[in-house]
């Protein structure tokens, strides 16, 4: 049986090989999952790297899409797009091909060992809030407030759109 179509927002981040390339195809393939329409892509960003230093900066975007996949269908379908992309997991802030996040699933809470809704460390990622805001700058977050009252915190992180 399917869900309602709900409104969810999916962060991409890629720093090895062709990270542009690779987030602009992640986008594109966002588009072809079952039961799923991307809406929406940010502009891509130019980021620092958190945690380790010693790695290329990151590419980084947000997509809206729309889908009928229940949450924890979603996050297994984004979790074969960054395996089919060559991620290898290793240590947690590696280098990585495709880092595929769920942010938000329409106005769902959810805290079970595989999934975390709304994404737990958003709030703390200019690199996430700042192309957040870019599609959707009236978001309003779960339980949380708006997504604007966020934005002045991480003022001071590093992070260029690229043209
Ligand atoms: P990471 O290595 O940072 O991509 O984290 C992946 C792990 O985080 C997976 O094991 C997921 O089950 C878990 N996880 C929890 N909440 C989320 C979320 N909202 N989006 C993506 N992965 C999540």
């Amino acid at each position: 049986m399917n869900n309602a179509p709900a409104l969810a927002y999916i962060a991409l981040g890629a720093n090895l090989g062709d990270p542009q390339a690779m987030v602009r195809n992640a986008i594109a393939a966002l588009d072809a999952l079952p039961d799923t329409r991307l809406i929406r892509a940010s502009s891509l960003y130019r980021t620092e790297p958190v945690g380790l230093k010693a790695q290329p900066d990151f590419i980084n975007a947000v997509a809206a899409i729309r889908t009928t996949l229940a949450p924890q269908d979603l996050l297994c379908e984004l979790q074969n797009l960054e395996a089919t992309h060559g991620r290898v997991r290793s240590i947690p802030n590696a280098p990585r091909t495709l880092d595929l996040d769920i942010l938000l699933y329409a106005d769902q809470v959810i805290n079970t060992p595989t999934l975390t809704l709304p994404h737990p460390r958003m709030r703390l990622r200019a690199f996430v809030l700042a192309p957040l805001a870019e599609i959707a700058p009236k978001l309003q977050i779960p339980g949380r407030g708006s997504l604007a009252a966020w934005l002045p915190a991480v003022a001071n992180q590093r992070i260029l759109r690229l043209p």
